[in-house]
């Protein structure tokens, strides 16, 4: 095996690029726990940018991307810290891993969209994929997706063909969607 390197669960999970790393793993039949601990510089005092001295810790779950065809869930160990002479309490930032007050991994946001904007999944269904509740799921592609899609300056930049597709998404409760796609960007992808 050429360019081969000892394994690593941070590294196989994509956690390393999130600023986490895994110290403890607990697999159970329906999904998968792993506890990690923030590998970023601890964050300084907002009043006076000051290092502070580790205080307690807090917990924040996170729906990470599936593996084994099971939920992952993260339980990040969030240390926080105090300044004394501020008297401050502030947390260790983890938004290389999510966005504040996000539930899902940015990893787990993206493939959330990803499947939703190319894959044609429904919101149920990446939920289930996820471990999440529906609102979790759609709040998160809702806000990543206006974010990425809408509010970018430069998404229409190099567009040169698009196409309007209407399709019921649910039946029952006759709901449409409608979809502009840049087709010859899809066009490509589809050639690979
Ligand atoms: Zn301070």
């Amino acid at each position: 095996m050429r360019n081969a390197t000892p394994p690593c669960l941070d590294t196989f999970c994509r956690l390393d690029r999130l600023g986490l790393s895994v110290t403890a793993q607990r697999v159970e039949p329906d999904h998968t726990l792993l506890r990690c601990r923030p590998t970023t510089p601890p964050s300084t005092c907002p009043g006076c940018a000051r290092p502070g001295v580790r205080h307690d810790a807090v917990l924040r779950r996170l729906a990470h991307v599936p593996f084994g065809w099971k939920p992952t869930v993260l339980e990040v160990v969030v240390p926080r810290y105090r300044c004394w002479p501020c008297r401050r309490i502030w947390r260790h930032s983890i938004t290389a891993a999510a966005p504040s007050r996000g539930k899902l991994s940015r990893d787990a946001v993206m493939l959330a969209v990803k499947s939703i904007v190319v894959d044609r999944m429904s919101i149920a269904r990446v939920a289930a994929n996820l471990g999440v509740a529906w609102n979790t799921a759609s709040d998160a592609i809702l806000a990543t997706g206006t974010e990425l899609l809408i509010d970018s300056a430069d998404r229409l930049e190099g567009v040169t063909t698009v196409g309007v597709d209407e399709h019921v998404v649910r039946h029952e409760a006759l709901l449409y969607r409608m979809e502009v796609g840049d087709l010859h960007r899809l066009a490509v992808v589809a050639a690979k």
